[in-house]
């Protein structure tokens, strides 16, 4: 029977469909079967064990809590006890909008707008992910520290205690007698960054703001730019207004933020 299915060029074509499809549903659930592979390899590695559960669906990605495997690699030491890992959706659909962030980087030029192949693409916003990651941390901005990335899939440090997560800024429950701090906090990290990572975050929000351990951390860097990038003025001043907005909001106009005019100055 098989011989007869594979002698016929329109079952052959009618069995590809079939699997097209199949490849396509697997795709909207972010575990397809190549990541499966990234991910046991990561395993076979000692970057972690098992996956624990999901801390969060999004739209372009997947966060899972993870702990460490008996191997441990040596860096970072100490190696975090519990690790968050982002799987990024293969899907093309939610990249597109992105092309704007990408577009006049320079260290991305020639990667990103000649990639057509989805899998690509998603690899090199991780990439980007672990670059500014890297970048942040080293310029003295709290972020989740990264450990590695492969592919679609980035494991960093997890941020949150035992396995809850730290929440989000949003979701935080914040004295109002606390909040004065934080925003002075997020001034000195979103000059930092630009200053010194030479980075704008471009979606900065209460979204992508964790906080942990008393402080806040900035997240989900994947779509950052360079501060000469074309638009990294624009960016910025977005990112300072949801900070401002945010705090002015929370707090009841208590925090007596700078104002974007004069955070211009900035
Ligand atoms: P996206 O917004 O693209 O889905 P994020 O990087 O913002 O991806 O991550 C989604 C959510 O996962 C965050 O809002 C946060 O709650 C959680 N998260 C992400 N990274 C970590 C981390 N290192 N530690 C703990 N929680 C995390
Ligand atoms: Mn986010």
């Amino acid at each position: 029977l098989a011989g007869g299915v594979a002698a016929n060029p329109k079952s052959v074509a009618d069995r590809a469909n079939q699997k097209d499809k199949a490849d396509r549903a697997t795709h909207e659930q972010v575990l397809d079967a190549r990541t499966r592979l990234v991910l046991s390899a990561l395993v076979n590695r000692g970057y972690f064990s098992v996956i624990e559960h999901c801390i969060s669906t999004g739209k372009e990605a997947n966060v899972y809590l993870a702990f460490p495997g008996d191997n441990v690699p040596p860096e970072p030491s100490p190696y975090p006890p519990t690790i968050a890992v982002k799987i990024y959706r293969t899907s093309i659909l939610n990249f597109r909008s992105r092309k704007s962030y990408i577009e006049g980087e320079h260290r991305f030029r020639g990667g990103y707008t000649s990639a057509k192949n989805p899998r690509k693409m998603v690899r090199l916003w991780a990439e980007k992910e672990l670059r500014n990651l890297r970048r942040l941390v080293q310029g003295g901005v709290r972020a989740p520290v990264v450990i590695e990335q492969r592919e679609n899939v980035l494991v960093m440090e997890f941020l949150g205690q035992g396995s809850t997560a730290s929440p989000r800024l949003k979701d935080a429950e914040i004295s109002n007698s606390k909040l004065p701090r934080l925003y002075g906090e997020l001034l000195v990290a979103m000059r930092r960054m630009f200053h010194h990572c030479h980075l704008v975050h471009a979606d900065l929000s209460e979204y992508n703001i964790l906080y942990h351990a008393g402080h806040v951390y900035i997240i989900d860097v994947s779509q950052s730019v360079e501060h000469d990038h074309p638009s990294a003025f624009d960016f910025l001043r977005s990112d300072i207004r949801n900070v401002e907005d945010f705090f002015q909001r929370r707090s009841g106009g208590e925090v007596r933020t700078l104002g974007i005019r004069r955070t211009w100055s900035f």
